[in-house]
């Protein structure tokens, strides 16, 4: 059952350490460039979404942190309606800002609403899932996303005369959790209940755990077939100059769905209080060839990822020259179903390979134009002569190219989000590739991993000085050095320090009462620690 939620005044307890929203400091731009790493194109609505979801939560944090009387004003959440045709990056976008800020996330689909006609049942369904999305953890899961894809499916039909009782039954169910009410969390089993003590009656109290929905934000999406024309009809009927100004020009291929407007969305068959529930509206465009190409291009795409995981499970390496992205992002375009048909045509191409290859001793595989344009001609090819310096060649060239696309997002990242806490030299852009590659993780937690090592470097040197009272400074190729050794051996950056320095910590001692102040360790130094210091005590 549904029920109103009292009004309640809530405080977060400051002292509830990890709480997420304590710490939350996100800022708009910070959380738009984070989202850029991953989303090729959509400028508009991954601007327009950073922005609202950043609010949301900073003013949920704002409310909850400040004085009683900011109560008043009341709490309006920033849900939004998405408006988009299929696979191009409206889910993704969004689980995306979901997995940075650390909150739980869960999709549903607005179509079982109607069709089961059980609305309450279904969303309080959806709302218990973030619970057990949060790990069972109340206060990370009245933070969460709760996700309605065709949204489209339940504006009532314009076909029927008069309004249509199922949907919009449908859309005023859905009211009350899109704002405020209390969902009873219950086990598998049977009811979940907390057994709290009781001071007054001495004995344990059944107390009911309730999710309250009043800081859930609820994003919902559809293709909204049809929308376009309603527009078009008003902005005619508006007549507005730039209308026809635009219309003329007909390579500008205007998105009509761009100037929706709330009044739209009533047309199309929402109740005016449902569209009230959701003042934010972003428009995803349809993806070109161009960006098909980028999303492939895109060292964090999970598509490409996958699909390499699929082969490295049989120790096969597979990568792909810029001319096969091209071949298979405009395959992909003619389908009409966004960046999910990349996948597709991936699938297509590559799976003779993925059948027949684990029989054989090849390891390596270049995917270029050929391959991709026949499949079955390049296999055989293959397995007739795998020799052929052409194969070899060709996995070469499709490396260099994976290695420039890497420099490429790193250039892109940089001019983004500003300098890296490191500079990435050929060297580290080499390591880089490595970690990325070795295990077809995506760029971004890659570079996380290698900032990661040089910081531990960092903190390393200085516990070092502190140890031996004298300021120990490594070079940069030193520092480059110590990355590849523990990336290689799988061993922390402190136990292979300790162990390689051992020798001049017995030196320092020695040196502690000559002045030196400061030392300088290059990677020859580092290496060859016993000559070093040899030259060192000649001096
Ligand atoms: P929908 O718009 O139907 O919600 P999704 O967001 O689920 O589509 O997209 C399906 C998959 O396609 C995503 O997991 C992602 O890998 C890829 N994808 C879609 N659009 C984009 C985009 N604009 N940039 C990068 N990847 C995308």
């Amino acid at each position: 059952m549904l029920k109103a939620g009292k009004p309640k005044i809530e405080r977060i307890n400051l002292t509830q350490k990890g709480n997420f929203l304590l710490d939350f400091s996100l800022r708009p731009a910070d959380l738009e460039s984070y989202l850029d790493e991953y989303i090729i194109g959509q400028r508009e609505a991954k601007g327009i979404i950073s922005t609202k979801i950043c609010t949301h939560f900073h003013k949920a944090k704002a409310l909850l942190t400040k004085e009683p009387r900011h109560e008043s004003v009341g709490f309006v959440k920033n849900n939004i309606i998405i408006i988009g045709p299929t696979g191009v990056g409206k889910t993704y976008t969004i689980k995306l800002i979901a997995k940075k800020l650390g909150v739980p996330f869960v999709k549903g689909d607005a179509t079982k609403f109607s069709e089961t006609g059980y609305v309450g049942g279904d969303v309080e369904d959806l709302i218990r899932d973030l619970y057990w999305e949060a790990d069972g953890e109340i206060e990370k899961a009245r933070f969460g996303i709760v996700y309605l894809d065709e949204i489209d499916k339940i504006a009532s039909s314009g076909d029927i005369i008069g309004p249509d009782v199922s949907r919009t039954g449908v859309q005023r169910a859905l009211l009350k959790p899109l704002e405020e009410t209390e969902v009873e969390i219950k086990a598998p089993q049977d009811g979940f209940q907390i057994l709290e003590y009781s001071a007054e009656e001495g004995r344990p109290k059944k107390k009911k755990l309730t999710l309250n929905t009043k800081y859930i934000l609820f994003v919902v999406s559809g293709a909204f077939n049809g929308l376009e024309e309603i527009i078009k009809k008003r902005l005619k009927k508006q007549k507005l100059g730039f209308l026809s100004e635009i219309e003329s020009r007909e390579e500008l291929k205007i998105n009509y769905l761009k100037f929706v407007t709330p009044e739209d969305l009533v047309a199309y068959g929402f109740e005016r209080e449902f569209v009230g529930r959701f003042p934010v509206i972003a428009v995803f465009d349809l993806l070109t060839e161009k960006e098909l190409f980028e999303i492939l291009a895109n060292p964090n795409n999970v598509i490409m990822l996958n699909k390499k995981r699929d082969f490295k499970v049989y120790n096969i390496d597979i990568a792909f020259t810029n001319e096969a992205l091209e071949e298979i992002a405009k395959r992909a375009y003619l389908e009409s179903t966004g960046a999910r048909a990349l996948a597709r045509v991936l699938e297509s191409v590559l799976t003779p390979f993925e059948r027949t290859l684990p029989s054989y001793p090849i390891k390596t595989i270049g995917v270029t134009r050929e391959l991709v344009l026949d499949p079955e001609g390049y296999l055989h090819g293959l397995l007739t002569s795998p020799n052929d310096q052409a194969y070899r060649k060709a996995y070469e060239k499709a490396l260099s190219d994976e290695k420039e696309r890497m420099l490429h997002f790193l250039e892109d990242r940089g001019k983004a989000r500003g300098e890296l806490p490191l500079e990435i030299t050929p060297k580290r852009a080499q390591l880089l590739f490595e970690i990325h590659k070795g295990e077809d993780i995506e760029l971004t937690h890659a570079l996380e991993e290698l900032i990661g090592l040089y910081r531990q470097i960092k903190a390393y040197e200085n516990t070092f000085s502190r140890r031996n009272q004298i300021q120990v400074v490594f070079a940069e190729e030193t520092i480059d050095y110590i990355m590849e050794e523990v990336l290689k051996r799988d061993q922390g950056v402190f136990s292979f320090c300790e162990k390689s320095l051992s020798r001049f910590e017995y030196t320092f001692a020695l040196l502690r009462d000559t002045g030196i102040k400061s030392f300088y360790i290059t990677k020859e130094a580092f290496i060859d620690q016993e000559r070093f210091l040899e030259k060192l005590l000649r001096v």
